[in-house]
């Protein structure tokens, strides 16, 4: 930890170190050189950490720290987006989903899929395809974006003429606020 943060940056690593399991947090060097910027060619910025959680108490709980120290968080999905959204912005937290991944339920009665919020597009068309059905939202960077990034930047993609936006495929979802207050749903699409 560096002597040369600002105390509310100190108290801020210092709580979430306290509350989160090592796998969830990286610090200076630890934090790998993609999560310093996107795909929107502007310069690496280095957060003051990267927070991975791997489940929604998970997330709630890095929100509600940086909440109270008032630092800024950056969430990123998987680093596709071209406009610097998810590119760190000096103080400030970096929250990754990647950790947070993985299909929870496909139901065939409803037509719906239950995601986590990082999980890689391309993983939830092979999901539904291997189930008989069909996503229709689809990018050129299904391989690497997130739903959640999907969703965040309402994508439109290959096949958006037919079938329309990213949030038009959504029914509900479970989120968590800058105050860390968070919802009962789930994200189906
Ligand atoms: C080859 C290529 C093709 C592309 N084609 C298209 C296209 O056809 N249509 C299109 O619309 N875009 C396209 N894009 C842009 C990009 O892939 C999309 O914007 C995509 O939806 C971003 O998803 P991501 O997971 O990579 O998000 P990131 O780049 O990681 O983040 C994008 C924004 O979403 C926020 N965010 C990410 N995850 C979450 C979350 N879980 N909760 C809250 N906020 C979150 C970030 O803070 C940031 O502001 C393309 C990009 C590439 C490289």
């Amino acid at each position: 930890m560096s002597q040369t943060l600002p105390s509310a940056a100190e108290a801020c690593l210092a709580d979430l170190a306290a509350h989160l399991p090592p796998a969830a947090l990286l610090t200076g060097a630890d934090v790998p050189a993609r999560n310093l910027q996107d795909a929107s060619f502007l310069p690496p910025v280095r957060p003051l950490a990267l927070v991975r959680p791997d489940s929604a108490k998970g997330v709630a709980e890095a929100m509600r720290i940086c909440a109270g120290h008032r630092i800024p968080v950056v969430p990123q999905g998987g680093l596709t987006g071209l406009a610097g959204g998810a590119r760190p912005i000096e103080g400030a937290v970096a929250l990754s989903l990647e950790r947070f991944s993985g299909i929870e339920e496909i139901d065939p009665d409803s037509a719906t899929v239950t995601v986590r919020a990082g999980t890689p597009l391309e993983a939830i068309q092979r999901a539904a395809d291997d189930a008989g059905f069909f996503v229709a939202l689809d990018l050129g960077a299904r391989g690497s974006c997130q739903i959640g990034g999907n969703l965040a930047t309402n994508a439109g993609g290959n096949r958006v003429i037919r079938y329309g936006m990213a949030r038009e495929m959504v029914l509900g979802l479970e989120y968590v606020l800058p105050t860390a207050r968070s919802s009962p749903a789930s994200t189906r699409c």
